[in-house]
């Protein structure tokens, strides 16, 4: 097989990423060298800037370039009230409501037996530390309405048993199977307001 030439092997890369393949790769590629100063300069200097710094929230497990993330740091928003998602992706579809002025506590994941995920791999300690040290009055759990979200869900409210604290699940709209990320701003603000007792 012949080698492939540095520009293939960029491709390679692209197609690597979620949601592209090989075609939309290669228009990519030519689209960044067509607008090499536009375009190609500043990402390769922000995507530099990025490897070297970016990181998790220590406290929310958000992504930032700063030891505390923007949502953490804001002193506006309220701080009796945790949400808690899978991802990062779901932060940003809650966030683009503008309704939802609380914190946030990101798993990372969701239990999964088969792929050894456990409590400790998606920082359920520290979420439960977080509830109890921090005044919190109420938790939204926000997980994909999906069976391993549902069930990540149910575990972490038998943790949760016997606090005082008033646990919520995102109400209707939510289609069985839905993913945060794919809803639209409508849907999860209906889901935020219409949130039901766990
Ligand atoms: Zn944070």
């Amino acid at each position: 097989m012949a080698r492939k030439n540095e520009i293939q092997l960029l491709v390679d890369q692209f197609a690597r990423l979620p949601g592209l393949g090989p075609k939309s790769s290669k228009r990519i590629v030519l689209h960044l060298i067509k607008n090499r100063t536009q375009l190609l300069e500043p990402m390769v200097k922000m995507l530099e800037n990025f490897t070297e710094i970016i990181d998790h929230c220590q406290i929310c497990g958000n992504v930032t370039l700063h030891s505390k993330c923007d949502i953490c740091s804001d002193e506006n928003r309220q701080k009796n009230v945790i949400c808690v998602v899978e991802s990062v992706i779901d932060l940003w579809a809650l966030e683009k409501t503008e309704i939802y002025r609380g914190q946030y506590h990101v798993l990372g994941g969701v239990l999964s037996i088969f792929e050894g995920i456990g409590p400790e791999e998606l920082g359920i300690p520290q979420l439960i530390n977080r509830i109890k040290n921090e005044a919190i009055s109420e938790v939204i759990l926000a997980m994909n309405a999906t069976v391993p979200g549902q069930s990540t869900t149910h575990f972490i409210v038998e943790q949760l048993e016997g606090l005082n604290i008033k646990i919520t699940t995102l109400g209707r709209g939510i289609p069985s199977g839905g993913e945060l990320d794919y809803l639209d701003s409508t849907t999860i603000t209906s889901a935020l307001n219409s949130r039901q007792e766990y």
